[in-house]
C-alpha cells in the first residue's frame, strides 16, 4: 500500500460501502483503542469513538497509522495480497474456492464427534493443538449464558472442556476474534482463530500487511465454509411464529438444504432455507467468500457424508496438523473423490458467493471469470 490509508478510508471505502462483514479485525487491531464494536440490533460494525478524530476520521490517521487497513481483510486488494502471502501466489482462475486439496475426516474419538457439528474435526484440531501446546488458546464461539437464548458471543478456550462445550454451529453472526484481547491479556502467545471465511481472513491480511502484534499472534487460522449468517430475528420471526419452534426448546441446527432442527422433546422439524433468505445478515450480502479461502484448513459440512467433515487443507501448517492428527490417531480420513457431489457442489457456491462482490469495488477478487457456471 504505496499511500496511507487510514480510519477514513476505511470508513468510506468498506464500512460505509456495504463491503464490511462484521469481522472485528479493525477492532482488535488498533493499538490507540478508538475504535469499537456495536453488535446490537443486527448492525455488526466498528465505529470509531467521538473522542478522537469523530466518527469518520481519527488523529492518529492524521498523523499516520494505518493498523486498521492493514486489517481489514476486505480493504482494496485483500485477496491477491493474501493469497501471495499466504500461498506464495495468487489463484489461477479454476481454484474458485481458493488454493487447497480436498479430503474428508472424522474424529476418532466419539465424544468429540458426538459434540461435533459434522465430524468434530474442528475441535479434534483445537483439542490436538492445545494438548501439544502447538497453541496457548483459541477463539471460539459460545452460546450466551445458558445456551437457551442462542445468542453466539466470542469466547476464548483452552481446555477440553470448553472446546467440547462450544463445538457444533450457530447461524447467527459470532465476531470471534472479538476475543483475542481476552486471550492476549491471560498471556497467550499463539492464538487459534476459528472463524468464517470473513474473519479466516483477517490473520492473512494483518501478517501479509505486517500489523504488528496481533498478526504475529494469530498463528493457526480454521475456516469455516459459510455461504450467509441471519439476523437474530430469525428465531421470533420465523422458526417461533411460522413454525411454533421457541429459541429455548432447541437442542441442535443444521442446514443441509433446509434449515434442520432438533428440540430438546426429541421432535425433528425441517424450515424451507427460501423462508429464511428474508433474515440474510446485512454484512454477508456482498460477502464473495464461501469456501474460507485464506484459512490454513477450512472445514465444512456439504456432501453425502453426514457425520464426516469436509477439509480443505491450504498450507503448510495446515498439511503438518492433519498429518499428525492422523498419526495420532485422532482423526480418520477418506479421498474428497469419495463424494464427487460434495466436490461439484463446493465449487457451485464458490461461484455463486463470488459473483457477490460488486464491480465497483476493488477489481481483483471479482475479476476472475466465475459468472458463467
Ligand atoms: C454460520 C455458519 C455457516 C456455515 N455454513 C456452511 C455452509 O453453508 N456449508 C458448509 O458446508 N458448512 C457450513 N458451515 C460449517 C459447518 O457448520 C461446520 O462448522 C463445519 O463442517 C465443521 O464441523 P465440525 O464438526 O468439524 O466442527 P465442530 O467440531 O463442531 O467445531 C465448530 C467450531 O465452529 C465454531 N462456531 C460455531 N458457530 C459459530 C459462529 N456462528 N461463528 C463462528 N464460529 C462458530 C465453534 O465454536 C467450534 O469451534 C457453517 C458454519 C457456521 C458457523
Ligand atoms: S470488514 Fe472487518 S476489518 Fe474491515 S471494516 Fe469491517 S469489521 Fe473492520
Ligand atoms: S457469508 Fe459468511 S463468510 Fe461471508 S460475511 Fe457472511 S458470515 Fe462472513
Amino acid at each position: 500500500m504505496p499511500d496511507k490509508p487510514q480510519w477514513r478510508e476505511l470508513f468510506s471505502e468498506v464500512v460505509t460501502s456495504g463491503l464490511c462483514t462484521g469481522c472485528a479485525a479493525c477492532v482488535i487491531a488498533c493499538p490507540h483503542d478508538v475504535l469499537d464494536y456495536d453488535d446490537q440490533h443486527g448492525r455488526y460494525r466498528p465505529w470509531h469513538l467521538d473522542i478522537d478524530g469523530g466518527r469518520e476520521d481519527c488523529t492518529h490517521g492524521v498523523k499516520g497509522c494505518t493498523s486498521c487497513t492493514r486489517a481489514c481483510p476486505r480493504f482494496r486488494s485483500w485477496e491477491p495480497e493474501i493469497d501471495v502471502h499466504r500461498v506464495g501466489r495468487e489463484r489461477t482462475e479454476d481454484e474458485v474456492y481458493g488454493v487447497g486439496d480436498v479430503l474428508l475426516a472424522r474424529a476418532r474419538d466419539p465424544e468429540v464427534a458426538g459434540v461435533g457439528q459434522d465430524g468434530g474435526v474442528v475441535s479434534a484440531i483445537l483439542l490436538y493443538a492445545l494438548e501439544h501446546k502447538l497453541i496457548d488458546a483459541a477463539l471460539v464461539s459460545a452460546l450466551e449464558g445458558d445456551g437457551l437464548t442462542w445468542r453466539a458471543t466470542p469466547a476464548v478456550v483452552r481446555t477440553r472442556a470448553e472446546v467440547l462445550a462450544t463445538a457444533g454451529s450457530r447461524y447467527t453472526y459470532s465476531a470471534n476474534l472479538l476475543a483475542y484481547r481476552a486471550a492476549a491479556d491471560s498471556g497467550a502467545e499463539r492464538i487459534a482463530l476459528v472463524g468464517m471465511g470473513c474473519m479466516a481472513s483477517a490473520p492473512g491480511v494483518m501478517q501479509a500487511r505486517k500489523a504488528g502484534k496481533v498478526a504475529r499472534r494469530l498463528s493457526l487460522t480454521i475456516g469455516l465454509l459459510c455461504s450467509k449468517t441471519f439476523d437474530d430475528a430469525i428465531f421470533e420471526d420465523l422458526f417461533e411464529r411460522r413454525y411454533a419452534i421457541a429459541r429455548s426448546s432447541i437442542a441442535k441446527m443444521n442446514i443441509k438444504g433446509v434449515f434442520q432442527i432438533w428440540t430438546t422433546d426429541g421432535a425433528y422439524h425441517e424450515v424451507p432455507l427460501k423462508e429464511a433468505h428474508e433474515f440474510t445478515r446485512e454484512g454477508c450480502t456482498q460477502c464473495p467468500d464461501f469456501a474460507a479461502e485464506h484459512a490454513d484448513i477450512s472445514a465444512g459440512g456439504i456432501g453425502a457424508f453426514g457425520d464426516w467433515t469436509l477439509l480443505i487443507v491450504r498450507t503448510d501448517l495446515g498439511r503438518t496438523l492433519v498429518q499428525a492428527l492422523l498419526e495420532a490417531e485422532r482423526i480418520e480420513t477418506r479421498p474428497g473423490d469419495d463424494d464427487p457431489g460434495a466436490v461439484a457442489l463446493l465449487h457451485k457456491l464458490a461461484r455463486v458467493s463470488r459473483r457477490r462482490w460488486p464491480d465497483g469495488a476493488d477489481p481483483k477478487p471479482g475479476r476472475i471469470p466465475v459468472r458463467s457456471s
